[in-house]
């Protein structure tokens, strides 16, 4: 996806503070963070949202989530507790098209989210 910002993270020709990678996903730290950890984790070939996910997507959802987990060890927030989240639409907020999990911690989130 030529216009996409997080494609052209994934083809660095927009810079990112890396945090991790895998051969289908690479995790960054977000530009604008939420919390003292706030890590993207997104899959390298371009899926606009989880409202395109169909079975086929399997392998790269379980290397998403694989990856997540080597940022929580990496971060050492596993004792503390993190929060996975998926915005979805104009009501959760989404602003980019390209299927990203934020990872946020290193402080206490508060539930329900606003
Ligand atoms: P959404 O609102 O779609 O769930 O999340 C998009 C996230 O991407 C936001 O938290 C935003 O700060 C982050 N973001 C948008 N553009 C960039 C960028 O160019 N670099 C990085 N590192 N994060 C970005
Ligand atoms: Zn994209």
């Amino acid at each position: 996806m030529d216009g996409c910002i997080f494609c052209k993270i994934v083809r660095k020709e927009v810079p990112a503070k890396w945090a991790g990678e895998s051969s289908g996903a690479i995790a960054f730290h977000d530009v604008n963070p939420q919390a003292p950890v706030h890590v993207l984790i997104i899959p390298k070939e371009h899926i606009g949202s989880v409202m395109e996910l169909n079975p086929g997507h399997g392998p790269i959802l379980e290397e998403i989530f694989a990856l997540a987990q080597t940022c929580v060890k990496n971060e050492k927030i596993a004792f503390s507790g993190f929060r996975l989240v998926m915005n979805y639409g104009p009501d959760a907020g989404q602003s980019v098209h390209h299927l990203h999990v934020h990872l946020l911690g290193r402080r206490k989130l508060a539930w329900p989210p606003g």
